[in-house]
């Protein structure tokens, strides 16, 4: 929520930084050290009993990780975080850190896989329960809501069919019912929207994808309310996925340009997706920002622009939509996103290749669908391979 005199976006992404040491240096140093030492027993003391901050341990914090932290609370608008190894080590101690046996999880069907695998394989084990709603039938929600549910967990834009959720209504809904919510930004970044504006006590991050930006690291963040974080940190703290200083300083550089990087992103992959929507080979595109997509209005009103991935299904099926991706000549085969270069991904059989045809056909996975996380190339590049790729045979 931007006051008058609150920096801007860009600003505080640059401008967010741990204190400057005695050496006076422009950009904040890296801190390799695993621990910190003490004036005197009384502090250590102190520190231990929580009655004064600093750092104890880099399991626990670092200047580094706390700079990343304090930078990502300004631009998601939380009050308080906890840096992760990966992705997976956010969303799983999100949850873990707050749940215990006999609690349900409600939560969109269309999930990124592993988080998908946590409520489906481990957390039964623990007696955890969880329910899927249908992203596309929100008016089903409120009946899947038990006595015992703790939280709803979901993803706007889904993966990979781009389907929306309307945050202010699920705000509403969990506050009204009492319930945490808890949304993983990773598509959008804070740049394209704030879920804790519209009541998300929870925001996480797989920080591996648009916030880094480059391909290069593994990384997670849990961002919310400072009650919950504060359990979760006790969570982290004993169990120990912290994210490593050098991940932290490296990921609180790239926050540094995602303002210019995701409207590249999102500029490139609206061509991309205007290009392919008059394709001939291609039935059906998917993008938030053209007016095709049935959520476009709530698109519009939720996000800053459309995002960085265009979702596409091309005629004829699994053998082309896998003979495109094999005669792609520059755009990237992994099943990654979020990087400076252009991928193509085939999630029918990669990324949600363990669904079963049922499960994938009820989250949008046809054969023939591709996504594409568009790069910071020149976008008539990537136009240019796709299209080739698309009308080779
Ligand atoms: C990649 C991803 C994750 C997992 O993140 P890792 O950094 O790979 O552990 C979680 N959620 C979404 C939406 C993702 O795209």
């Amino acid at each position: 929520m931007q006051e008058e005199n609150d920096p801007h976006f860009e600003t505080a992404a640059i401008r967010t930084r741990a204190a400057q040491t005695q050496h006076r240096e422009h950009t904040v140093p890296l801190y390799l050290t695993s621990s910190f030492t003490f004036e005197n027993s009384e502090q250590a003391r102190a520190m231990f009993a929580d009655e004064i901050e600093g750092n104890i341990y880099t399991r626990f914090s670092n200047p580094n990780t706390t700079e990343l932290i304090e930078k990502l609370c300004v631009l998601e608008g939380t009050e308080d975080g906890v840096a992760t190894a990966s992705g997976m080590s956010a969303m799983f101690t999100s949850m873990a850190g707050l749940l215990k046996a006999g609690d349900h999880v409600l939560a969109s069907r269309s999930l990124f896989g592993s988080t998908h695998q946590i409520l489906t394989q481990i957390f039964p084990r623990w007696g955890i329960a969880h329910s899927y709603a249908d992203i596309n039938r929100p008016d089903t929600w409120e009946a899947l809501i038990r006595p015992n549910t703790k939280m709803i967990f979901v993803e706007t834009p889904s993966n990979p069919s781009l389907d929306l959720i309307d945050l202010d209504w699920l705000g509403k809904l969990a506050a009204r019912r009492g319930v945490i919510l808890n949304v993983d930004n990773c598509f959008a970044t804070p740049y394209l929207q704030q879920p804790a504006k519209y009541g998300a006590h929870l925001v996480t991050h797989s920080v591996t994808k648009f916030i880094d930006g480059q391909g290069r690291t593994i990384g997670g963040a849990i961002l919310g309310k400072k009650e919950l974080i504060k359990e979760i940190r006790f969570f982290a703290r004993h169990t120990g996925p912290s994210l490593s200083p050098f991940n932290a300083w490296m990921l609180s550089k790239s926050l540094e340009t995602l303002a210019v990087r995701m409207d590249r992103h999102c500029e490139n992959a609206l061509q991309l997706a205007t290009f392919l929507e008059g394709h001939p080979r291609v039935e059906k595109v998917i993008y938030p920002f053209l007016p095709s997509h049935p959520q476009h209005e709530l698109a519009r009103r939720q996000m800053r622009s459309g995002g960085p991935l265009v979702t596409f299904i091309v005629k004829g099926g699994l053998g082309r939509a896998a003979r495109l991706v094999d005669n792609l000549q520059m755009v990237s085969r992994t099943s990654n996103l979020g990087d400076t270069r252009s991928i193509a991904t085939h999630p029918a059989s990669t990324t949600h290749a363990k669904l079963s045809d049922d499960d994938r056909a009820a989250v949008g996975i046809l054969p023939g669908l591709i996504r594409i996380s568009v790069g910071l190339e020149h976008p008539d590049d990537v136009i240019r391979d796709i299209r080739q790729a698309l009308e080779k045979d």
